[in-house]
Order: structure tokens, then sequence, then C-alpha cells
């Protein structure tokens, strides 16, 4: 069994999302969807009610900031009870695409986060040239979750492992000049890693400029596994373990 932890897989994104994931199905690949606004919330609802390989992470992201109302938080907090919702995600921070609505980004976060502590649940977090702001947030909460696609420093990663966040890999890992992230997997335990594709984004290698689908984690278990020395059957039943306990769950 794989568990691919955060992608988007749904017909938003595809022409054929759910025959990729009955074709998940068979190849014993579970995956969390995640969601990044209202509409997209709905798709990742309804398709972990239709598909036993699926469970639903929702969430409003960084590009809802300013535009998310006390109604919409309240739909979000009415959604997650539903028990195919494992995480509230994907939420976070991103600079890279603007700065100047931090505040508005940071409130949107922390709202999402004091809604996951209220119901106990982990948070799937994005963080985009924004890694201190989100390190300093999370610090607060006492929660816990993944920091999904993780592209920030050896040593901003043991700072998340340390208060109770999970490193996400992804396809980025088998790019020929990301020797970073290949020497990060050897700096933290394989304990405190989540394999993830973040599809339709992010095709590893030999799928790069391909749309990336859930089909494609073999990739990057392969690559964690030869830079750790381990088999990949090795490196998929820790991370496996490593979802099913953060996530709870019931496969
Ligand atoms: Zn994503």
């Amino acid at each position: 069994m794989i568990i691919d932890t955060h992608c988007h897989m749904y017909n938003s994104e595809y022409d054929d999302a759910e025959k990729i994931i009955e074709l998940c199905k068979k190849n014993n690949i579970y995956i969390i969807l995640n969601g990044t606004d209202k509409n997209s919330n709905l798709e990742v609802l309804e398709l972990s009610k239709k598909y036993d390989n699926v469970f639903a992470a929702i969430g409003y992201e960084y590009s809802n900031a300013g535009k998310i109302t006390d109604l919409d938080l309240e739909l979000l907090e009415n959604q997650i009870k539903n028990n195919n919702v494992v995480a509230i995600g994907e939420i976070g921070l991103d600079y890279y695409w603007t700065k100047d609505n931090k505040i508005q980004q940071k409130d949107l976060f922390n709202k999402q986060l004091n809604i996951a502590k209220k119901y106990n649940l982990p948070v799937i977090v994005h963080s985009r040239d924004a890694v201190q702001d989100v390190y300093d947030i999370l610090k607060n909460k006492n929660l816990t979750g993944s920091i999904h696609c993780y592209s920030g420093s050896i040593e901003m990663a043991k700072e998340f492992i340390k208060i109770g966040y999970f490193i996400g890999i992804d396809g980025p890992i088998t790019f020929k000049n990301n020797k970073k992230q290949r020497q990060l997997v050897k700096e933290i335990n394989i304990n405190n890693i989540l394999i993830e594709t973040d599809s339709p984004y992010l095709s590893p290698e030999p799928k790069r400029g391909e749309k990336n689908t859930p089909l494609n984690i073999k990739y990057v278990i392969k690559e964690i596994a030869s830079n750790l020395d381990k088999s990949e059957d090795e490196i998929t039943d820790i991370t496996t373990k490593n979802a099913l306990n953060l996530f709870d769950l019931s496969i």
C-alpha cells in the first residue's frame, strides 16, 4: 500500500480524474485529495465519498485571502465533520505570487488553524517564500501535520519536525539539479517524511513535462530509496505508516 498524501486529482484539473483514481486503486495507491477553494473542496468531498482509496483534505489556500467570509469558515467547519475528512488543507502562506496581502493571508491561515485545533485535525501546509512566517505561526499552535512539498533549508526542516510536523517530499527530488533535496532526506529521519505528488503539478523524472498523477509516486519512492540505501519496499512501508498515523486513516 502506498499513500500519496497530497494531490489535486479531481475533475476540474483532469479530463479523466476518476479513471486515474480507479487505476490507483488497482495499484494499491491511496490518495489524500486536497481542495484549495470552495469548488474544489466540494469535488474532494464527493470523490472521497465515492472511492474508498480517496481521503479528503479541505481548506482555503492563500489565493482566497481577503475573500473568505465568516459564513465560508462556518461552511468549512460543517464540512470537516464528514468522516472522510482527514485534514485541513491545503492552507498556508505564499509570498511568491504576492507579498501585498500578507496580513490577509496570515489571518486566513490562522483562522483555519484554529478550526483544526477545535476539531483535533492535522493540517496540510503550503509554504512558498514564506517559511519563517509559517514557522512562527505554527510554533504557537500546538498542532500536527505536514509541510507539503517542502523546499526550505535542512535546518528549518528540523525545526518543523521538532514542533510536530512531517516533511512532504515530491517529484522535484528526482530532478538532476536538486542536490539540496536529496541531501535533506539523508539528514532528516525517514520517520518524519511523507511522500506526495502534488498532481497535476511537479511531475518527476522521467515524466517531466507531462501532467502528473499519483501513479508517478513510485519515482519519488525510488529516489528516496536510492539515497538512503534502502529498498523501495522499506521506504513504502515506513512512509505509509507515517501517513496512517498522522492522518489516523482507517484502511
Ligand atoms: Zn497542492
